[in-house]
């Protein structure tokens, strides 16, 4: 494993929520390589370096398909559109996912219906999914956050039982898997981002949808190539969009899948760190039985989180929340829900995500978790 030893110099303040320099350096010599070709046979947008990109994509997910959009909010948007779900549809979402998820539901002209999460995974189950179900309901996005999957079983047997069309959003969860089998390989698409913070990550905005239904793919990247069938660049047969994965960045991609489950491998040893450490007051974000996680984000929930996060960031230690403010708290969203969301709520106000990536060092680990020791220790005590 890449983690050094502890050593007087790296247990020094500064410390990022994430640092992407270092994997970039890791694939230095392949990207150099990459670029030079690509500027040689100025083939930019689509061509053979995005279809090897999508084969190997898709060969990771274990799907038969990938189709390479411009983003992980459009791999949504299209999918939706694709699957022919749109105006009178409603589709059910957490209301703890990063807002795309929900806007690209309401870019496809559905409704979003937001659902609470389990206390102790903040992930959905078919116990939070079952009660939004009507009979406008289209399809369930499921959202392994932060790279955790949701037990895949139950969710899988109410989508097929209810025939609502399972989509996942794995933008958080590249190589995650639950019971051996990866993220986004379990409904009839999942969506990624290739956003560059991402697990795996471009050097710009990218996406993906990988399916096993070639239909479905061949759809979703006509819809983001102008509505053009395959081969016929000028039969429009859809009125569809731009959303392309540019070849610069799937030979960013091809560079850096490689590396994917060596990165995942160097988080969860981060992850494994962390927990020794932190005492049992930093409460942790619960994974489900047969999980492994992507460990996207090493989220924890303290209280009197605004504070702890202010006195870390006075010890040079950069942390993020995911998210602060529900989606169906956000103005624009608020309409889609009937319901209180109490568990969504609560852990909005307590999460708090500390740093986290590949090249993280033992030391940094180390200064992080007493810091964070000591400030929840401070905030515990005093009210
Ligand atoms: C990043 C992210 C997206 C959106 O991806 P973009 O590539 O930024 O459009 C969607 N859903 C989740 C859960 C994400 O984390």
């Amino acid at each position: 494993m890449r983690l050094t030893q502890p050593s007087e110099t790296d247990a020094r303040p500064g410390v990022p929520l994430i640092d992407l320099a270092a994997m970039s350096t890791d694939v230095r010599s392949t990207l150099e390589l990459a670029w030079q070709e690509t500027t040689t046979t100025s083939s930019f947008i689509g061509g053979q370096r995005v279809e090897e990109f999508e084969e190997q994509w898709a060969r990771y997910c274990g799907t038969s398909c990938a189709a390479g959009v411009a983003n992980g909010t459009d791999a949504i948007e299209l999918t939706l559109r694709a699957l022919g779900i749109g105006p009178g549809d409603e589709v059910i979402v957490p209301a703890n996912s990063f807002i795309a998820t929900a806007e690209a539901v309401l870019a496809a002209g559905a409704s979003v219906r937001f659902v609470d999460v389990d206390p102790e995974t903040l992930l959905a189950t078919p116990e939070t999914v079952q009660p939004a179900i009507n009979r406008r309901t289209a399809a369930v996005v499921v959202v392994p956050l932060y790279g955790n999957m949701p037990a895949m079983d139950g969710i899988m047997r109410l989508a097929s039982t209810s025939n609502l069309a399972l989509i996942e959003d794995a933008a958080q969860a590249h190589g995650a898997t639950w019971r051996g089998k990866k993220a986004g390989s379990f409904g009839i698409a999942g969506c990624f981002s290739f956003y560059p913070g991402k697990n795996l990550g471009a050097f710009g905005d990218a996406g993906a949808v990988v399916t096993n239904d070639a239909m479905l793919a061949d759809r979703v990247r006509s819809l983001g190539n102008h509505g053009r069938r395959a081969g016929a660049s000028h039969v429009h047969e859809l009125v569809g969009r731009n959303s392309r994965l540019d070849a610069l960045q799937a030979a960013v991609l091809s560079a850096k899948l490689p590396l994917l489950d060596h990165w995942n491998q160097a988080r969860r040893a981060a992850m494994a760190i962390y927990h020794s450490l932190l005492r049992p007051a930093v409460r942790r974000v619960a994974l489900n039985d047969g999980a492994t996680s992507a460990h996207h984000q090493n989220v924890v929930r303290v209280p009197e989180r605004d504070r702890i996060r202010e006195a870390l960031a006075r010890q040079g230690i950069e942390t993020g929340v995911h998210y602060p403010i529900p989606c169906h708290r956000q103005g624009p969203y608020q309409a889609f829900t009937d319901d209180p969301l109490p568990v969504v709520e609560l852990a909005a106000s307590e999460i708090l995500s500390l740093p986290l990536f590949p090249h993280i060092t033992y030391g940094q680990i180390e200064y992080v978790s007493s810091c964070v020791n000591d400030a929840v220790w401070a905030a515990s005590g005093d009210d």
